[in-house]
């Protein structure tokens, strides 16, 4: 019997879009409510992504949440104070994504930030992908990990693992707080984080002799 040739047929199928995590958000939130998103950070169940190009449709989407890095968020904030955006829409809050190996919002920054827009910011901390491993909570009382995520300090540096990222060296001192929180959350907490001033590295390596 002859034998049928068999032909071979390349597929490619279409890259499969990541799931959309349930970020808990620090505020209360119906599935409805409108959040644009200036920076690559977590997929929020419901959000709106505006990359600088596109912030002059702002105006038009009238989000009531914010959430990117604290540079576009000031450069955005920048855009309202001179006029060239009204963003009044905003009324529930701003979410600062702090990107691991970044240093932490600062106070003039939370201040200018809250301030400027009129609504409470909270800090996210992210993963090198962009994945949520701590979130600041309400009450304020440091930042929640999330579940899954377990921290332990080598040379007082904050070392967090999470699945799929193991041994992250954040670049901050922490302490862990394990006490239930104000908020109403049993889950571990990272309180007085601060970014670990290292030594700068020496410009040139010292002549051999
Ligand atoms: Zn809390």
């Amino acid at each position: 019997m002859a034998s049928v040739p068999t032909v071979k047929v390349k597929i490619h199928l279409p890259p499969q879009p990541a799931a959309a995590v349930s970020v808990k958000l620090p505020f209360p939130a119906s599935p409805e409510l409108r959040l644009a998103q200036l920076s690559p950070g977590p997929r929020f169940d419901s959000v709106a992504s505006f990359t600088p190009e596109r912030w002059f449709e702002l105006e038009a989407y009238r989000p009531r949440a914010l959430a990117g890095e604290t540079a576009d968020l000031e450069r955005l904030l920048e855009q309202v104070q001179f006029g060239m955006l009204e963003l009044s829409s905003v009324d529930r809050a701003v979410l600062v994504l702090t990107r691991y190996r970044s240093r932490p919002m600062s106070d003039v920054s939370r201040v200018a930030l809250w301030q400027g827009f009129g609504v409470p910011t909270f800090e996210l901390y992210l993963g090198p992908d962009n994945s949520l491993l701590a979130a600041e909570c309400e009450a304020r009382e440091g930042w929640h990990l999330e579940p899954g995520v377990e921290c332990w300090s080598h040379d007082d540096e904050l070392i967090l693992d999470s699945p799929g990222n193991y041994g992250l060296r954040t670049g901050l001192t922490a302490t862990v707080e394990g006490t239930a929180c104000p908020c109403g959350r049993t889950t571990p907490r990272l309180v007085n984080i601060e970014a670990i001033e290292r030594p700068a590295l020496p410009r040139r390596l010292a002549a051999s002799a």
